[in-house]
């Protein structure tokens, strides 16, 4: 691979990060970009000026959705240190959904040296303020002026990064979650395990209904029986029963979230009951209805964890404390955060540090 290119990139020493910091509207001065032809493969890394991208009307992505992404968050440790989490998961599932969506793969160690010099350039824009991060959003898309229905022959490779502030400014609360039966996600052997945009576009209209009726976020059922939880919104889903810890198994139409791999392991060093199973919906409620549902939480790396306060599905409401998360969910937010932000061992080796 190339070495990578820096046009017009210049460190800017004096940032300036707003007080109330909105997810996803602000983005730092420079992004990393890269292209792919079939002749050269992917090519001209290079590190940029932020800006808007000239691209044909008939670019592919525009029209079939050709595109992947990934989401994860750079921290700045009170000793100056800069430390990403589990980066190459990122990447490794990038390449994941590349491969069902016919988009060549990326190098993942040349991502990942890309991906740390960006952010060494950009290093002011990380915020400090506790539960602040810097996100960071890798992007590739079909770049190819043909609107016929094709693998692309020409990509474009982007990462751009944003400063975020906690996902829960007034701390962490839980939660009132819809579970739907209206619509479906994905199915299995198609691309819901695939961070691809079309997932997400078809997952709004469920979204909207569920806001209307006062709930933040959708609980899917699995496609084929209905039966059988999924995931929800951008977060995987935990059900903590009496005996039990329980997360649905891959199976294929669920996203297998870095968050969810990280709980799973801690769980096991922790010596709990963990199962990856089926886990229907029925089964949930019987046991809320007798008395052996303790709690319910989302994984994901925006909030880490996200704890359920009300969970509906038809016309069974199963209603938990609605101020105070659950136990086990804000041990594991108390424990991921503090790995995250090195006030807590990270005996499993996941933070990779920038130098
Ligand atoms: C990103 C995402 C998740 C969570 O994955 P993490 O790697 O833990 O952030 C879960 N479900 C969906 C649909 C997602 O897009």
């Amino acid at each position: 691979m190339d070495e990578i290119i820096y046009e017009d990139a210049e460190q800017k020493t004096e940032v300036e990060i707003p007080e109330k910091l909105v997810f996803g509207k602000i983005f730092t001065d420079h992004i990393f970009e890269m292209d792919y032809n079939t002749e050269k493969g992917w090519h001209n890394p290079t590190i940029k000026k932020y800006g808007n991208f000239s691209m044909s009307p008939a670019a592919m992505v525009l029209h079939y959705g050709q595109a992947i992404f990934e989401g994860l968050k750079a921290y700045k440790h009170s000793d100056g240190k800069i430390a990403l989490f589990r980066p190459e998961k990122n990447f490794e599932r990038l390449n994941r959904s590349a491969r069902r969506l016919c988009i060549p793969e990326i190098d993942i160690e040349f991502a990942l040296k890309a991906l740390k010099k960006l952010i060494k350039l950009e290093q002011n824009w990380i915020p400090t303020k506790p539960g602040h991060s810097l996100y960071i959003r890798p992007l590739i898309f079909a770049n190819d002026p043909y609107i016929g229905v094709k693998p692309s022959d020409t990509y474009k490779f982007i990462i751009m990064l944003s400063p975020v502030g906690p996902y829960y400014p007034e701390g962490f609360k839980p939660v009132p979650i819809l579970v739907t039966d209206k619509y479906m996600r994905a199915v299995r052997k198609g691309v819901g395990d695939c961070k691809t945009a079309g997932n997400y576009a078809a997952s709004l209209l469920a979204q909207r209904e569920a806001k209307k009726e006062g709930y933040t976020q959708v609980l899917w059922l699995d496609a084929i029986e209905q039966k059988y939880i999924e995931e929800v919104g951008t977060m995987n889903i935990f059900i903590r029963f009496k005996d039990e810890i329980a997360t649905p198994m891959l199976t294929g139409s669920i996203l297998p979230g870095v968050t969810r791999m990280s709980v799973l392991e801690i769980l096991k060093d922790w010596g709990m009951n963990i199962n990856e199973r089926m886990i229907s919906i029925d089964e949930v409620s019987e046991a809320y209805k007798n008395n052996s549902l303790v709690e319910i939480f989302g994984t994901g790396t925006a909030a880490i964890i996200s704890s359920v306060s009300k969970l509906k599905f038809n016309d069974t409401i199963m209603q938990f404390d609605e101020n105070n998360a659950g136990e086990l969910g804000t041990k594991l937010y108390e424990e991921i955060l503090g790995i995250q932000y090195g006030t807590k061992e990270d005996k499993f080796g996941w933070m990779q540090f920038i130098d």
